[in-house]
């Protein structure tokens, strides 16, 4: 069975989907994306995910390719022709396509629309979940404004290959100050000796990630006491559980932070509790 894109106004055969190479995406990275999880082919936190693109897109001046109510039609639909169950949908947005000139195109151009979606390995998920996983902290090397979902991924692209040649699933990216802001596609979170759960704040340093803000909720609805301030690789390291949130596989846990092996090197009680109740609020939302 062939997998379908959205292109442009047009379903297509995902090996003949093409975009003009003047978009703007292709010659600028000047656009945003989404990547929102399917889980028993249903959309998860959908509304979340269409209202960040909104706000990813309207940081950077780029019109909503659409009405919301159109964009979600095509959504389900990409989803629905290829047969997904348990996978990922992908949203992008560029300007559009104009001849390469820095400055936004004179001439009005509509902005393009891409969504593709694909199926994920949950056994391969399952199995991450199990036995935790190895991060690597460096530098991070990415531009003010992170809160943006932007498609220049650049610096999140070699941090992730040095993690990989690392023998490690995953970079942490850390600030001029020692502090961990994220992971180059993961939110960053550990437990203190307290038991306390912690991630960065929200603003221009990292990614409002929608299994963050989830999980918050989560936490505090499990009477998991939660701090949202930055913490040093030091404290990290020194911490009782670690883990990462993204929409791909929710959480992994984390036990291993260079070569620091985190509380007793297996994935920690309150990380499997929060992920099981997020899968409880995943299935009712
Ligand atoms: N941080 C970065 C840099 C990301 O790229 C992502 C996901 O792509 C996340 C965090 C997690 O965000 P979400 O939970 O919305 O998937």
């Amino acid at each position: 069975m062939s997998r379908i894109a959205y292109v442009n106004g047009r379903y297509v055969r995902h090996a003949e989907a093409s975009v003009h190479i003047e978009d703007r995406g292709y010659q600028f990275a000047d656009g945003v994306y989404e990547v929102c999880g399917i889980r028993g082919g249903r959309l998860m936190d959908e509304e979340l995910h269409l209202a960040r693109l909104q706000r990813s897109l309207g940081e950077l001046r780029i019109a909503m390719p659409m009405p919301l109510s159109a964009l979600r039609h095509v959504v389900r639909e990409v989803v629905r022709r290829n047969h997904v169950q348990d996978g990922l949908v992908y949203l992008q947005v560029t300007r559009g396509e104009a001849p390469r000139d820095h400055p936004f195109p004179a001439k009005q151009v509509p902005p393009a629309l891409v969504v593709t979606a694909k199926r994920l390995n949950v056994a391969r998920i399952e199995q991450a979940v199990e036995k935790g996983v190895a991060v690597v902290t460096m530098p991070d090397l990415r531009w003010a404004r992170r809160d943006i979902k932007s498609i220049a991924l650049l610096p999140n692209i070699l941090a992730k290959q040095a993690a990989r040649e690392a023998g490690a699933y995953e970079a942490w990216l850390v600030d001029r100050d020692g502090f961990v802001t994220e992971g180059s596609s993961t939110n960053a979170w550990i437990v203190d000796k307290e038991g306390r759960l912690i991630t960065r704040s929200t603003g221009p340093d990292i990614l409002t990630g929608i299994t963050r803000m989830v999980l918050l909720e989560t936490a505090q609805r499990e009477g998991i006491e939660v701090v949202e301030r930055p913490f040093t690789v030091e404290e990290a390291k020194a911490a009782r559980e670690a883990f990462v949130s993204a929409s791909s596989a929710v959480i992994i846990p984390v036990v291993r932070i260079d070569d620091a092996v985190i509380g007793n090197g297996v994935p920690g009680s309150i990380t499997l509790r929060l992920r099981e109740a997020y899968a409880r609020v995943g299935l009712l939302s």
